[in-house]
Formats: structure tokens, C-alpha cells, sequence
């Protein structure tokens, strides 16, 4: 069905790092963009600051990686596992890095270049609703300008919703149930000695995990985990940093923790697992957090979120143009389905490794497992990294790591059976629901000879 010739071929609402990033990529082809945002401030936030390697990669692919230039991005080399007196490195595979970074900055150097292309047309304003013609196709968006509060309108052959977290435009496009896991308290710790500089860590000692990577040469970003569905209370909050985070800090961060923790400068932020389950509808298509999240704690967010904008960008490329609205449809499906296999593993692990590190038994399993390094390490690092996404790696590693535990039990002593039966149920229930939700078994199968 060919669609009336309009002034964009692409509006995008939501010009965070989903929207802006695709509209930096795809708008040097000549792609007619109107980029829509509610603010086009730097933002103090503390989400997608580490770039996993995956990330990083799929940015030199799109000839984006100059814009992680310029503003003391630090380079990651691997990460570190620290739990009690012991401590463990992993590198990433061959030499890859990820990066630290502040993401704010990166985002406005993002922004700044999309915004630098004569056929992206800024716009200032919220999206308010997606516009429809009688066959219920999407043909734009309402939104209400920032300068005149006035109500206007963008007619585009597609438009793309990636406006984040708490879109708006969730539920005319998906089926998506979004849950809650846990939340994360971020603090900045300034001037201070990681153990291990140049990684990503993990503190496994206290009951929850906590984790910090450097984000500017004398920055380093503390996350740090407070479980459940409720959004702490600040009597809550202190409690949990007195007994589960502030002893297990190290030595060379403790001056610059207790002053973060009486400068009070800490940020809250909720942790969201939401599966994608996309209704396909004419005219739209969800990127980003808008469509699909995981636990933060392996850092996999913008690794997914640019692998999508590869592979949403590739079927829109290989369009003749915008005019063909058939066309366009076959291209989001397909875009759906593909994406679907891409980002599995980086959606199971993030949770699956948020259940390991919550459990006692398996928590001290797989630091075991990792301490041990070889293939495993090596394998199931890629497979944080972004850069394995093989299925049928990543189902063989989280069993092995089940199998390692339950035997080290055993070895142990024989009177530890029953824990060892426990590790092996754990593990079980973590994974089944994750696998349900993103895996095919057909998926899996086809992996594995491609092993
Ligand atoms: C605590 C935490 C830590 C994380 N850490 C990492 C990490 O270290 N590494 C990593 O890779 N990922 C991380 N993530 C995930 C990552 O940050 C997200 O996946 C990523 O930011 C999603 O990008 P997005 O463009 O979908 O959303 P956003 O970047 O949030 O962009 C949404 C944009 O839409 C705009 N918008 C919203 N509503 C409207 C409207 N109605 N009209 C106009 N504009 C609108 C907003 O202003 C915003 O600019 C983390 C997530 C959390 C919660």
C-alpha cells in the first residue's frame, strides 16, 4: 500500500540513547528523521554507564565509535570478582574492552550528532498519542510542543517508539509485563583505588550483590543492590548500607564511600525484567527500553539496545524507500523475529545472574566456578561480553556452573546432598521461566551444531 509522500520517512519519539543513536546512524544515509524529545538536557543518571564490549563493537560497526571520544571515557578490560578475602579476574576474550563512562555526556555527544545532519528535524515537545487512520494503521504522533504548549502534529510512514522505561506507548504495541526485580542505589565515589583498575567489579560478600566500574578517570560508579518490589525507605536504605555494603567496602574505596554516603548525593532506580512480546501493528515499531529490559547487573542494556538499532536499521535499508507500507510492515516483523535471537542470552543472563548472586549456595558456586578459569570462564565472559550469543553456550554454561556446585558439595562432604539437590532445584527454577520467555527450543537445537 503505498503511503502519501511526506515531509519524514522516520519520526522517533524519544531521543535517549536508543532514539538518538538510531537517528545518528541512519540519518547520513539520508534518511528523512523527526527526532521528538520532552528534554534535550544533559541528564545526572545512572544507568547505561558501562558499555560492554558487545556494545562498543556494534558502535565501530555503525562508524559511531568517535563518540565515545572526548569527554574521559575509560576503557574496561574485563571484570573482578570479589567475595570475602578472595578475589578473581576474568578478562574479556581477545583483547576486546567495554567502556566506563558518564552517560549524560555520552548522550548529549550522541544527540549532537544526529542533530548535525540537515535531514534531522529537532523536535521539542512531549509525544502525546499515536495518530491512526481508519485501518487502525500508525501514521504519526500528536504531541504538545515545549515553546507554545501548543498541540501539534508529525505524520511519518513509521514511527519509532523508544521513549524509554515508563513509555507511554507500551500498550498500543506490546503485550509486555513488566516486573519489578530489585532496585539499585548509585553512588559516585571520587578520587579512590578499585582493586582492580580498568575492571568492572562485583561484590559478592554480603548477602546482595554491589558492583562499580570507573566511569571518568577519577570517577568510579558504586551500584548497589537493594532487593524487592518496593522502592526503599531511607531508614530502610541506611540499614541495608550499614550491615550488607558498608563493611565489605575496600580499604582504598572507604574514605571516598563515606563521604558519598554523608554527602548524600545517592540515586534510586528501579530494576525492571520485562520480556519482549511486541503486538506487530502497521506504521510503528518499539525500540529500547520501551520494548524490552533486563537486570542492569551485567551491564547488557546498551549492548541490546545497539544490536537492535543494527538490526532495525539493516531491514530498513534494504528498502527501496518509505513510500511502501506493505513493504515496511514485512520489515518490522522480520526485525521482531531476528532481534528475538540476537538478544536472548544477554535477557537470561542479566537475570539468571541476578538469581545466582542472590542465592548463598550458588552465589559461592559460581565464583568457584569463574575462580577455576579456562573455557568456562572464557566462554560464559563472552556471553556477558555481548560478544557470544550463541544459545545452546549459554544453557551448557549456566548447567555446568548447577552441576559444578552440587558436586563441590558432594566432595565436601556426602552429608551435603541434600544442598546439593537444593543447588540443582535453584538453578532450575532461575533459569526456566528466563528460558521460556526468550528461547525456542528449535533456537537452541540449530545452535548447538552451529557449536
Ligand atoms: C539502574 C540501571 C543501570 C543501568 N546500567 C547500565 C549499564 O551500565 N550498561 C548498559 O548497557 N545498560 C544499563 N542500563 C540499561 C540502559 O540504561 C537502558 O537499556 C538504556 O538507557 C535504554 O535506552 P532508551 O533509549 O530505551 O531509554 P532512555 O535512554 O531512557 O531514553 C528515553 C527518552 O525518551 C524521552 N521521552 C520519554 N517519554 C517521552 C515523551 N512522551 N515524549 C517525548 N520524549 C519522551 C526521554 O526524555 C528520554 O530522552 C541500566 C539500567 C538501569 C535501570
Amino acid at each position: 500500500m503505498p503511503h502519501m509522500k511526506s515531509k519524514f520517512d522516520i519520526c522517533i519519539i524519544g531521543a535517549g540513547m536508543a532514539g538518538a543513536t538510531i537517528a545518528a546512524y541512519l540519518a547520513p544515509k539520508g534518511i528523512k528523521i523527526a527526532l521528538i524529545d520532552q528534554c534535550f538536557k544533559e541528564k545526572k543518571r545512572i544507568v547505561g554507564e558501562l558499555l560492554q564490549p558487545g556494545a562498543v563493537l556494534s558502535l565501530e560497526q555503525m562508524g559511531l565509535l568517535d563518540l565515545l571520544k572526548g569527554f574521559d571515557a575509560q576503557a574496561v578490560d574485563g571484570y573482578a570478582l570479589i567475595q570475602g578475602e578472595q578475589k578473581t579476574t576474568i578478562p574479556y576474550p581477545n583483547h576486546y574492552t567495554g567502556m566506563g563512562l558518564h552517560n549524560g555526556q555520552f548522550l548529549q555527544q550522541i544527540r549532537a550528532s544526529a542533530l548535525a545532519n540537515d535531514s534531522v528535524t529537532k523536535i521539542h515537545g512531549k509525544a502525546l498519542q499515536l495518530l491512526e487512520n481508519d485501518r487502525q494503521e500508525i501514521i504519526g504522533v500528536s504531541y504538545r510542543e515545549e515553546l507554545s504548549s501548543e498541540i501539534k502534529t508529525i505524520h511519518a510512514p513509521l514511527t519509532i517508539t523508544s521513549d524509554g522505561f515508563f513509555s507511554n506507548f507500551r500498550e498500543d504495541l506490546s503485550n509486555n509485563e513488566k516486573t519489578v526485580t530489585s532496585y539499585f542505589i548509585g553512588l559516585i565515589l571520587n578520587d579512590c583505588d578499585m582493586p582492580f583498575p580498568r575492571h568492572g567489579h562485583v561484590f559478592l560478600s554480603g548477602p546482595t550483590p554491589f558492583i562499580c566500574y570507573p566511569i571518568s578517570s577519577h570517577e568510579v560508579r558504586l551500584l548497589i543492590d537493594f532487593p524487592g518490589e518496593l522502592l526503599p525507605r531511607k531508614a530502610l536504605l541506611q540499614a541495608h548500607l550499614d550491615a550488607n555494603v558498608t563493611p565489605y567496602i575496600p580499604e582504598g574505596m572507604r574514605s571516598s564511600y563515606d563521604l558519598a554516603i554523608k554527602t548524600g548525593g545517592f540515586k534510586v532506580m528501579p530494576n525492571h525484567y520485562m520480556a519482549a512480546n511486541p503486538i506487530i501493528r502497521k506504521g510503528a515499531v518499539m525500540l529500547g527500553d520501551a520494548l524490552n529490559m533486563r537486570h542492569p547487573l551485567t551491564g547488557g542494556g546498551l549492548t541490546a539496545v545497539f544490536s537492535d538499532i543494527q538490526i532495525l536499521s539493516a531491514h530498513l535499508l534494504a528498502m527501496p524507500d518509505f513510500y511502501n507500507t506493505d513493504l515496511i510492515h514485512k520489515k518490522i516483523e522480520a526485525y521482531y523475529r531476528d532481534r528475538q535471537n540476537a538478544n536472548a542470552n544477554l535477557n537470561i543472563l542479566a537475570n539468571a545472574l541476578y538469581g545466582v548472586m542472590s542465592n548463598e549456595l550458588l552465589k559461592t558456586a559460581v565464583f568457584k566456578y569463574l575462580q577455576c578459569g579456562g573455557n568456562n570462564s572464557l566462554e560464559s565472559i563472552a556471553i556477558l561480553a555481548g560478544l557470544n550469543k550463541n544459545h545452546y553456550s549459554l544453557i551448557k554454561q549456566f548447567a555446568n556452573l548447577a552441576l559444578f556446585g552440587a558436586y563441590d558439595l558432594v566432595r565436601q562432604s556426602i552429608t551435603r546432598l541434600p544442598q546439593a539437590a537444593k543447588i540443582l532445584f535453584d538453578a532450575f527454577c532461575i533459569i526456566k521461566p528466563l528460558a521460556k520467555n526468550e528461547l525456542s527450543l528449535s533456537a537452541v537445537i540449530n545452535d548447538y551444531f552451529k557449536k
